[in-house]
């Protein structure tokens, strides 16, 4: 299918004035991968698919179970023991036959890394597992894709953009001792706020428009609807010190 075929202009109808053409074309040109399917990835997929990026390529080896059902929008009660991956992949191209839809119904590791996310445009974290997510920072430092994260604890959440070569990477945040994964609290509209600032990061990188969170970190305290807007600082990490590009 070619580009111009994936160009449904009443199904944007109501972002081109925003993008613009151009901007759309590039959405329909890129490729995004997200990585993890559960509370983040769920909306960030949908959003992505919807607003017509081009080629979507989603990752994780985990099935439906019933205590992720009161964030992880994407699945339906019918769903608990099936791939998340595999019925990702048909909700989205439910939602918009023209994104072609790549799954991968496995967890990312360094194995596997280079091969799943080869070619993309744009990486964005919706893993709940700091060791996963540095395989992620490791792999964009290396060829230089841009990174968005995102983390959701409670009523607590966070997201910031990683432009390698120009803001501090993720190893750089993240925490000394990396905890276990999974099992903490997880509130579905504070999960949808976070994966609704790195959706929205995603569509401006690939359509044309500048990184808002480049260099920053969004720290929401949902208690009180306190957003704060940290700026990052480089350290002199290992993941940074390997980068082979220029
Ligand atoms: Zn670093």
């Amino acid at each position: 299918m070619s580009v111009y075929d994936k160009l449904d202009l009443e199904r944007y109808s109501r972002q081109i004035p925003v993008f613009h053409m151009n901007g759309q074309i590039r959405l329909a040109e890129s490729t995004a991968a997200v990585v993890g399917l559960g509370g983040l990835g769920s909306l960030i997929s949908y959003y992505l698919a919807a607003a017509g990026v081009g080629r979507l390529v989603i990752v994780d080896g985990e099935s439906v179970e019933l205590s992720n059902l009161n964030r992880q929008i994407l699945y339906e009660t019918e769903d608990i023991g099936l791939p998340k991956a595999v019925l990702a992949a048909k909700r989205l191209k439910g939602l918009n036959p023209n994104v072609d839809v790549v799954p991968h119904p496995e967890p990312i590791n360094r194995s596997n890394v280079s091969d799943i996310l080869n070619g993309v445009d744009v990486i964005i974290d919706a893993l709940d597992d700091w060791s996963a997510r540095l395989i992620l920072d490791e792999f964009a430092e290396k060829t230089g894709v841009p990174l968005i994260h995102g983390a959701v604890d409670g009523l607590f959440g966070q997201a910031t953009t990683v432009v390698p070569g120009k803001t501090p990477c993720l190893a750089c945040i993240a925490p000394k001792r990396l905890g276990n994964r999974g099992c903490r609290a997880a509130v579905g509209p504070v999960v949808g706020l976070i994966a609704s600032l790195e959706a929205l990061e995603a569509v401006k990188i690939l359509s044309g428009l500048e990184p808002s969170m480049a260099g920053y970190l969004v720290v929401v305290d949902a208690r009180d609807l306190h957003v704060d807007l940290i700026k990052l600082e480089k350290v002199d990490c290992d993941t940074c010190r390997s980068r082979i590009y220029s």
